[in-house]
Formats: structure tokens, C-alpha cells, sequence
């Protein structure tokens, strides 16, 4: 059987239609196949390898970590330095509300620490979130989510959540004092890139201090420089009461974490004792992999290129059939009229090498979020053969 026949047996699928490219080695912004054709990762493997994959100061990291231990003990009993190291690094990058660092293994389990953090410290029942948010696939964090389509087949889920739409400051009297959190995220991925304004981000925290609401800002894949700042919501002037990061934190290695201050997070210490738990929350082989990551972004000053790279993509991507491309640094939507339109150029475009895909609420824009390491030549090189792809399929 060949690895292909091996993998549609054998290993559970997620649609009828997977990329099925097989992946040999990869290194910084390349992907090879077994035969060492070449792809340009140009979706960082959904918002994960900022840094590059196997970027060699990960690398090390973890094999300096393999040398020491690996899992011990449950989260939270014993003092690993991995940790330690990595939740001090994690401090520094943020304002002084938010220095309890809580260490999970993925995305939606940094989610659901934070909602339950927020019902536990507010003692609430309602959690409040935005109309096609994305916040994970696990009860809690799907009954947060806004898209119909993805949670209609799979109810009952969590009683007490309500959706609003996002970037409406009419929307925001429905936080009131029964709500325990609003989760949003600062820039919505999923949606297909869409931006809140500054007024809403400075008013969704006023409403939040006023009701005693707690804000709960998902920085799942626009954090870790991905926006050209190191966190998102530096843009907007605000700080949430809990942060949620995943993804490009583990620098190819599975890590996320919800943050908050001293304060409210000890509340998941007593009554009962033991709020929250989990096993391989922080593993240190991941945890030793995230302090390098933190490490390189700040050492290569990844963070400062963004946005110039991101405008560089912009003028490269200049075709009539793109109708608009929305950004917030290098996290990119580069919208097409129809899936029917983008589907062919996607495809085409990991023909000649280049990888990109398109959103779960958002089938007419490809995705554009590369490693942050990307160079302006390879930028360029990326976006002709986007180019290529784009009058092959439309003069077919
Ligand atoms: N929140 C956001 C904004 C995300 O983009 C994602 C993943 N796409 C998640 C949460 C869930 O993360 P994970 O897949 O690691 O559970």
C-alpha cells in the first residue's frame, strides 16, 4: 500500500477533498515531496510556522529539552524550567494585567480555559461571542463559534451562549451584568481577514468595565507577531482581562495558553481546588521550543517587517480578477468574485509550488499568511507564480 492508500484507510478524514500532498522535509518557508519538488508554505501551515519550520534555534531547543526530560508530571505540581522560562518570556511581551500564564496543548484548549475561567472568577452563566468568529472544534469553543453550518449537526451544545456581530458598537448593550465574557477575536481569521475598527475595540472594553464583563480577546493565529505587532490587540490601544495563543507560539511544536492577571486566575484554584487541569498542558519539549520562538521573533526583529512585506505582497498581488485584499500584516485575505473562480487558482498554484488555501466562513479569498521570515525575493516569487496560476485558469 502506498502512503496515500494508507492515509485515506486509515487515518480519519476531515472532508472528501484533503490536499493529500505528501510532505517529505521541510525548512523555513520550503516544503519538499518525496521526489524534492519544492512548495513555498505560503499559509505557514494554518498560522503556525511564523518563525519557519524547523527554524534551527527550535530545533535546538528541542533537542537540548530531549536531553533533559520530557513529560514528568501533570501541569501545575512540579517546577520545570521549560516552563518557567517561557511563562517569564511571556510576561515581558505583555502589560502588567496579564502575567498568569495558564499552559495548554492547542488552541481550543487555551478556549476552553478561558471560558471557564471567566464563568469561575464572574460566577455568570452568559458567554458572548461574534457572529462568524472562530474559536476551535471542542464543545465549549464550537458553542462560541459563529457559523451555523459547523455546529448545526452537532447540538445540544453549551447553553448560555450568544452571538453578536462583530465591529458593531450597537451591538455591545447586549453585554450586561449577566455576562461572564465576550470572546472575540482581534482580527477574525476564519471570517476571511475582517478588521474591527479602533473606536469598536475601545468601546467593546469600556462596555466590558462598565458591566463587570470580562474580555476575552483570541489571539489563536494573530498573535506572535503575525499582524506586525508582537500581539494583535497592541493595535487598538486596549488590554483584554484573559488572552488566548496557540499556534505560531510553539513554533511548530503543539502550545497554547490563556493569560490573565494573578488575580482572576486564581480562582481556579479553590472551590474546588484543582478548576482546571490537564496533563500535557506545557509540555516542556514544547514549552522549551515556544521560548525560542519568542526568542527568534524578537532577536531576528521579525515583528518590525510585517507590515513593509505585507505592502510589498500587496503590490505584487495586482491582477483585475483579485476584487480586494483585506490585511492586517501578514495575515492576508486576497479576495476573488467566487470559490468557483479561486478554487482552480489554488489548485494550480500548488501545481507550480505555491501553497495557499481559503477560509472556513470565507470560500472566496485565498489565504496569505507566510512565515514571517520570508524574504522580499521570495515574496516576489511567490506572488508570480500566484499570478501565473491566475491567467492559466482564467484564459482556460
Ligand atoms: N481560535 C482561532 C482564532 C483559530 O484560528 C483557531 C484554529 N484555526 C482556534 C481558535 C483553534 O485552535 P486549535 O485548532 O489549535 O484547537
Amino acid at each position: 500500500m502506498t502512503n496515500r492508500q494508507v492515509f485515506l484507510d486509515h487515518l480519519a478524514q476531515t472532508t472528501d477533498f484533503p490536499l493529500m500532498i505528501e510532505i517529505e522535509r521541510a525548512e523555513g518557508i520550503y516544503m519538499y515531496d518525496p521526489k524534492g519538488k519544492a512548495y513555498i508554505d505560503l499559509i505557514s501551515g494554518i498560522g503556525v510556522s511564523n518563525v519557519g519550520h524547523r527554524h534551527p534555534k527550535v530545533v535546538a531547543a528541542c533537542k537540548e529539552q530531549l536531553d533533559q526530560y520530557m513529560h514528568l508530571m501533570v501541569y501545575g505540581e512540579y517546577v520545570q524550567s521549560p516552563q518557567t522560562k517561557l511563562a517569564s518570556a511571556l510576561a515581558q511581551t505583555l502589560p502588567k494585567e496579564l502575567q498568569s500564564v495558564y499552559l495548554v496543548n492547542s488552541g481550543s484548549e487555551a478556549v476552553e480555559g478561558a471560558l471557564k475561567l471567566a464563568k469561575r472568577f464572574t460566577g455568570r452563566p452568559h458567554i458572548l461571542s461574534c457572529k462568524d468568529a472562530y474559536h476551535g472544534s471542542s464543545h465549549g469553543a464550537l458553542s462560541s463559534g459563529g457559523n451555523e453550518i459547523f455546529k448545526q449537526n452537532y447540538r445540544p451544545l453549551l447553553p448560555g451562549h450568544f452571538h453578536i456581530p462583530f465591529d458593531d458598537l450597537s451591538a455591545l448593550d447586549q453585554i450586561n451584568d449577566q455576562t461572564a465574557a465576550i470572546i472575540v477575536e482581534t482580527v477574525q481569521g476564519e471570517a476571511g481577514v475582517r478588521l474591527g475598527s479602533s473606536d469598536y475595540f475601545q468601546q467593546l472594553r469600556k462596555r466590558c468595565d462598565e458591566t463587570g464583563t470580562l474580555l476575552i480577546l483570541d489571539e489563536i493565529q494573530a498573535g506572535f507577531g503575525r499582524t506586525g505587532k508582537f500581539w494583535a490587540f497592541e493595535h487598538y490601544g486596549i488590554t483584554p482581562d484573559i488572552l488566548v495563543t496557540a499556534k505560531g507560539m510553539g513554533g511548530g511544536m503543539p502550545i497554547g495558553a490563556f493569560i490573565s492577571s494573578k488575580a482572576i486566575m486564581d480562582s481556579l484554584k479553590e472551590n474546588p481546588i484543582l478548576g482546571h487541569i490537564t496533563t500535557f498542558g506545557g509540555h516542556p519539549v514544547s514549552a522549551a521550543a515556544s521560548l525560542a520562538t519568542i526568542n527568534i521573533i524578537q532577536e531576528e526583529n521579525l515583528v518590525a517587517e510585517v507590515e513593509r512585506k505585507a505592502n510589498l505582497f500587496k503590490s505584487e498581488l495586482n491582477h483585475p480578477a483579485i476584487i480586494e485584499i483585506r490585511n492586517k500584516g501578514l495575515m492576508m485575505a486576497v479576495a476573488f468574485e467566487s470559490f468557483d473562480i479561486l478554487k482552480p487558482i489554488i489548485d494550480r498554484a500548488i501545481e507550480l509550488g505555491v501553497v495557499t488555501d481559503w477560509f472556513l466562513f470565507c470560500d472566496n479569498a485565498m489565504r496569505v499568511a507566510p512565515p514571517l521570515i520570508i524574504t522580499d525575493e521570495e515574496i516576489k516569487k511567490a506572488c508570480k507564480i500566484i499570478l501565473q496560476a491566475i491567467n492559466e485558469v482564467l484564459t482556460n
